[in-house]
């Protein structure tokens, strides 16, 4: 049978697992907004790991970014320096306390519910998620902050060194295996082939 309204459902249900998993996040000492902005930073290449970009992911402002970096960096996770590239910049980068807490981040229940419950269809659930999150950035404004290696100035092999097989055509710099899997400020997605 034809389930009424399917996406008003789906919807309800991507809330509602939001929410648990977020009342989960009280863990380890940090709160929900201080997981959000810890998970940035250690996903984000070294082009976005700013408060600037943080806030800009996260839809907050900045002056709330910059209490929940103080409280992150006051508990070790992370610290705040001059950006080499930019010395007007503060970048943000996780110690090793910050990736020790992170292996027990609540939102890797969430990941290990959806592995049992759909193993199969994962990759269709992101490519279904992923679309649904750029149909509404296409309405709200903001930017993707999708994976590197997704982007369309991603330059695959195009690198110059075993440390940097990758390339940025935007930016002009070299990318690792491990930045390639980065999320990025500056990504656009590659065109549907
Ligand atoms: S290829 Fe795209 S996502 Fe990767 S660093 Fe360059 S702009 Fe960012």
């Amino acid at each position: 049978m034809m389930m009424p309204n399917a996406a008003l459902e789906a919807a309800h249900l991507i809330d509602r697992l939001d929410r648990l998993a977020r009342s989960g996040g009280a863990s380890g000492d940090l709160n929900p907004a201080q997981w959000e902005a810890l998970r940035f930073v250690s996903r984000a290449n070294r082009f976005s790991r700013t408060p600037a970009a943080l806030a800009e992911y996260l839809g907050s402002t900045r002056g709330t970014i910059s209490q929940t970096l103080i409280a992150l960096e006051q508990k070790g996770c992370i610290t705040r320096e001059e950006s080499p590239r930019d010395r007007r910049s503060i970048m943000l980068e996780l110690t090793a306390a910050g990736q020790r807490l992170l292996r027990d981040d609540p939102l890797r229940a969430l990941a290990s519910d959806l592995a049992k419950s759909a193993p199969e269809r994962l990759e269709d659930i992101v490519d279904m998620l992923r679309d649904t999150l750029l149909t509404m950035l296409a309405r709200n404004g903001g930017r993707p902050f999708g994976a590197c290696y997704t982007c369309r100035h991603f330059a695959s092999g195009g690198g110059s060194s075993a440390r940097a097989p990758h390339r940025c055509k935007l930016l002009d710099e070299g990318l690792s295996e491990s930045d390639s899997r980065a999320i990025c400020i500056e990504q656009e997605p590659a065109a549907a082939s």
